[in-house]
């Protein structure tokens, strides 16, 4: 599969090709829906096969102009404990400048840690796990024979606590759905160690 690094600033977003166009993980800042399209151009994915977004998480510089993709055709993805959170994440993506909030209408709910239910919605093998650690909201997309988009999600002994326990948790589940190569949404891909 195809797999375009459409990021900017200190954010990687990922263009996946997929059957008719393209999957996006993560997209950047509010009020950068224009910069993000010339990059888009500079690196030839065209926004109208963009069919499908998925953001990690509810962080700003990961789901900052979702709403505007949407708005231009593409289906936003959300986890079911995403779905849970949206009212939420929007009160407090509000002090962001040029945010539009993420609407409850033409969102497709995926069921988490489900493989069936990943591939009814995106036609992809794999799955969308929750993945708690970095933030509640977190998801990680597996892609089999690709890897993991993890997000914002490091490892384990960079937190402690509660975060630890659960980062462990979802390094765990990340490795069981048979991942390897990490694909973060900053800095470079890695491998897990076997
Ligand atoms: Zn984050």
């Amino acid at each position: 599969m195809n797999l375009v690094n459409v990021g900017y600033r200190s954010v990687n977003c990922y263009a996946l090709e997929v059957a008719g166009g393209y999957l996006l993980i993560d997209v950047g800042m509010p009020g950068s829906f224009g910069e993000f399209a010339s990059v888009l151009r500079r690196k030839s994915v065209l926004l109208e096969k963009i069919r499908f977004l998925v953001v990690t998480h509810f962080h700003p510089d990961h789901c900052g102009i979702a709403q505007e993709l949407k708005n231009a055709g593409v289906t936003l993805l959300l986890g079911d404990v995403q779905e849970r959170r949206l009212a939420e994440a929007n009160r407090a993506l509000a002090k962001f400048s040029g945010y539009l909030p993420i609407s409850d209408a033409g969102n497709v709910v995926v069921a988490t840690d489900r493989r069936a239910a990943w591939k009814a919605a995106t036609g992809i093998d794999g799955v969308l796990l929750h993945t708690p650690g970095h933030s509640d909201d977190s998801v990680t997309v597996i892609v089999d024979g690709l890897g993991a988009f993890v997000g914002d999600l490091r490892l384990a002994d960079a937190y402690t606590g509660r975060e630890a326990e659960l980062a462990d948790r979802s390094w765990r589940e990340i490795g069981a759905a048979g991942a390897r190569r990490i694909l973060p949404a900053h800095g470079q891909a890695f491998d897990l160690a076997a």
